[in-house]
């Protein structure tokens, strides 16, 4: 998928990010690396993982990369866009090994796992190449480069989680965290290069979660998000016992040695469609599958009750969801606890079941809409955000009248709206032709974008006069005399500063807003 026009996933104000720490464990690092991270929220946390991986050898984080002994780039392959922003940071740092020599460039991520060694063998732009289940191995492929060897790892794992590393927090506001709760997705979205990239799905040891929070919260840490491409579908069967896979199942690359990728995809869809059967009956819909199978093992819901009992004051969200996935036992979580934020991030891709079908998004368009009725009825004050495409392979103008309804009956309290463009080795680039014309694409996006926008400024000027309980974050961007935080339902809050300080809980009284933004003033009593 491609250029996002509004509200962006891919949080674009932190693309190309240069990460540090403001404190290092180590007194004197004997080396010093920068990382740069593009994409989600899901490499943003695996920055924090390498990071803390080197500076058990020593190494300490630097924000200026002319003065790195060592350069990462953790990479995105998700838009064409996002390659080519990298394959241009790469040519400037290979610059600066005229005047370092001793400079070692590596790439990380979903383009390493993608593209692999053509970094080092035709475009020569840099000395590493590490896919996202291979970090472990970084110090000795360090080591190598140092000695001139040209190092690349991109083996997907079946059961790396990185769950034993203490992530190092890297440029945080010391208030919020994102925490990993699993790896890779078992999903096979036709336009999606994720299931390629990060390989397939496994969670991580609940308990290592649950301490992993505990320590951030007595760290000072008020809110953590969990973290996972298809958090619903999480679940973790014990230290001894292994993860239940279908019969089969290993591997993405095993798998599509062991039976081409076809027949692989093959396998996959007939999965999918057998389990969860591209219904339109809503009424069978509510009822879908709870996740227990055998009783023993902890589900997305039981985990994160498991992460609200830290302490009330923790504020615990998620992302993101699948709405084949998403079931009455996390919604009552959510409506259980009160530190559990009444927000769910739901992506529908396309409003239209023919579309979704050919996506192979797993769901209908009355699937998706009984899902969005059920959070309603349960959660009433509930935020909702999406995803959605426009101009996939075939899509007609009915097609796309069907997305707007469907964006006009749910009324999105944010929405991340891209135009579709093919990514190489997915499944639609397979089997279908990008056939939409470009301005076609464009025009349908901006539809959405516009209604969204109108959708927007009438459900924030719904809130003007309530009173909204806030954790605060930090100064505002534009002054340092107001603080800003977010509700429950994620909605920005911009407040004067008083006397209330970065973690505090305070309760805000709106009293006005724009399409993305509320302001107003702390309520005393
Ligand atoms: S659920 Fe679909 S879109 Fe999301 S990561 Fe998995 S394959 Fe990609």
């Amino acid at each position: 998928m491609d250029e996002l026009l509004t509200l962006k996933q891919h949080d674009e104000t932190r693309q190309g990010e240069a990460f540090s720490v403001d404190t290092v464990d180590i007194d004197m690092p004997l080396k010093s690396f920068y990382i740069e991270s593009y994409g989600c929220a899901m490499n943003f946390a695996d920055s924090e993982v390498v990071a803390s991986i080197l500076q058990k050898e020593g190494f300490g984080s630097i924000k200026e990369p002319a003065l790195a002994d060592l350069i990462l780039i953790n990479t995105c392959s998700i838009r064409e866009k996002a390659e080519d922003t990298v394959r241009k940071r790469l040519t400037e740092f290979r610059k600066f090994k005229k005047t370092n020599p001793g400079l070692i460039v590596g790439v990380l991520g979903c383009m390493a796992e993608r593209l692999k060694g053509t970094f080092i063998e035709q475009e020569k732009l840099v000395d590493l190449v590490v896919g996202p289940d291979a970090y472990r191995s970084l110090p000795g492929l360090i080591e190598e480069a140092y000695t001139g060897q040209k190092g690349v790892n991109v083996l997907l794992s079946r059961e790396e989680t990185y769950a034993d590393i203490s992530p190092i927090r890297l440029n945080s506001n010391g208030v919020t965290a994102f925490v990993s709760i699993m790896r890779g997705c078992n999903n096979m979205c036709s336009f999606c290069v994720v299931p390629f990239t990060r390989g397939r799905e496994r969670s991580r040891d609940a308990l290592s979660i649950v301490q992993e929070c505990e320590a951030l919260f007595n760290d000072g840490y008020r809110e953590v998000t969990l973290l996972g491409q298809n958090v619903d579908s999480y679940r973790w069967e014990g230290a001894t016992a292994p993860p239940i896979l279908p019969e089969g199942e290993g591997n993405l690359r095993d798998l599509h040695v062991d039976l081409g990728e076809d027949k692989y995809v093959e396998k996959r869809l007939k999965q999918n469609k057998d389990i969860y059967n591209l219904s339109s009956d809503r009424s069978a819909i509510v009822s879908s599958p709870s996740g227990r199978i055998g009783g023993a093992a902890v589900t997305f819901a039981n985990l994160l009750e498991m992460v609200a009992q830290i302490s009330p004051l923790l504020r615990v969200r998620f992302s993101t969801s699948h709405p084949k996935d998403i079931n009455d036992d996390v919604l009552f979580a959510i409506k259980k606890h009160e530190n559990i934020c009444n927000y769910i991030h739901l992506p529908v891709q396309s409003g239209s079941s023919r579309i979704l079908q050919l996506m192979n998004r797993t769901y209908s368009r009355e699937w998706y809409l009984t899902k969005v009725d059920r959070i309603r009825e349960l959660i009433p004050d509930c935020g909702i955000s999406t995803d959605m495409i426009t101009g996939f392979c075939t899509e007609t103008e009915e097609d796309h009248l069907q997305s707007l309804s469907l964006f006009d009956y749910c009324r999105y309290d944010l929405a991340y709206l891209y135009f579709y463009s093919e990514r190489p080795g997915t499944l639609a680039a397979r089997r279908f032709e990008d056939d939409v014309p470009l301005e076609t694409k464009k025009r349908r996006l901006q539809e959405l974008v516009d209604l969204y926008r109108q959708h927007s400024l009438r459900t924030m000027q719904k809130e003007v006069g309530k009173t909204f309980k806030i954790l605060v974050e930090g100064f505002s961007k534009k002054s340092e005399a107001q603080l800003q935080g977010r509700t429950d339902q994620n909605k920005v809050v911009i407040f004067a500063k008083e006397d209330f300080k970065k973690g505090d809980y305070v309760f805000i009284k709106i009293t006005h807003c724009t399409a993305g933004t509320l302001f107003g003033g702390a309520q005393k009593s």
